[in-house]
């Protein structure tokens, strides 16, 4: 983070808990980066319509939203661009001269996670999950033209979203049934304190697989240590964080995000 001046543009995540958060760290590293005259904090959010009000009134220029507002923000914003509204969910404000729109750049951080290390049109990926992060990764992935399966513990919620999204739905045991050249976990299943669980049996992989888990903590959860040692490639949750992360900054500075300095902070922050 710079000096903070009068010219100095806030930013911030509401959620709650948000003290957690890796958003501060990687933002404001990323504004110190560029240059840029902004700093980002954690804004621990019960209300979300004061809330709104707060960043309409105090001219906050950009907000990321999590748990448990991503859903329940919609109404309280003035444009809601056509991703975020097709998911149903916002995962960022952009305060455009008093007037508040949101995206959802869960998709696209997914989606660019992926495609950084392999293709996906005409891929079948197959996402074990049916929360707000399998929806917003469902729909990025049928977007960049792959196949899409759901595989969740809950039939019926897992049937809602397949059937929301046009996918096929098969329970969390039967994976096998499912033709996967790309598995992604987006349930939290694995995520600490509890890193000795894994969403699905490790028999059920095959080193065919390419494994994402999109847990970050910690780096290496059980079930892409299990992928590893069968021989299948592995993508961790962090490239995910990062580029909804960098598609934020970038509609909120106009700046191109300088994504290899968030990948090391958040890497950094997470190892120590
Ligand atoms: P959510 O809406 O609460 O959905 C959680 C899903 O996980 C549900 O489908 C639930 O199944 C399933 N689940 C929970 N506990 C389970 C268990 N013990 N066994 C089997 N399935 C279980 O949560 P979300 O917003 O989608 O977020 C999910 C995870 O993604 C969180 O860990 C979050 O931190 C992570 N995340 C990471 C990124 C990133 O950038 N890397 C971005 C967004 C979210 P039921 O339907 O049966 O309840």
């Amino acid at each position: 983070m710079g000096i903070i001046t009068g010219n100095t543009a806030v930013y911030g995540v509401i959620g709650n808990p948000v003290a957690h958060s890796l958003g501060p760290l990687m933002h404001n590293k990323a504004f110190a980066g560029l240059g840029h005259p902004g700093v980002y904090v954690a804004f621990e959010t019960r209300d979300i319509g004061q809330a709104m009000d707060g960043i309409r009134a105090l001219n906050i220029r950009g907000i990321s939203v999590t748990i448990p507002h991503k859903e329940t923000i919609v109404p309280h914003l003035d444009q809601v661009d056509d991703t975020a509204r097709q998911i149903g969910a916002v995962n960022t404000v952009v305060n455009d001269k008093g007037k508040l729109i949101g995206y959802n750049t869960d998709a696209y951080g997914a989606v660019k996670a992926l495609t950084e290390k392999t293709g996906v049109k005409d891929k079948d990926v197959v996402i074990i999950g049916a929360g707000g992060a399998a929806r917003a990764i469902g729909y990025g992935m049928l977007k960049a033209g792959a196949r899409v399966y759901i595989l969740n513990r809950s039939e019926g919620k897992g049937q809602k979203l397949a059937a929301f999204l046009g996918a096929s739905f098969y329970p969390l045991t039967e994976l096998s049934r499912a033709p996967c050249d790309i598995l992604i976990n987006t349930t939290p299943v694995g995520m600490a304190p509890n890193v000795d669980e894994m969403p699905i049996e490790p028999e059920q992989l095959t080193d065919r697989m390419l494994v994402m888990d999109i847990i970050y903590n910690p780096i290496s959860t059980r079930l892409l240590a299990s992928a590893e040692k069968i021989g299948a490639n592995v993508i961790d949750g962090v490239p995910m964080f990062v580029y909804q992360g960098a598609r934020q900054f970038e509609l909120w500075t106009g700046l191109d995000a300088p994504v290899d300095l968030m990948k090391k902070v958040v890497y950094k922050a997470l190892k120590e």
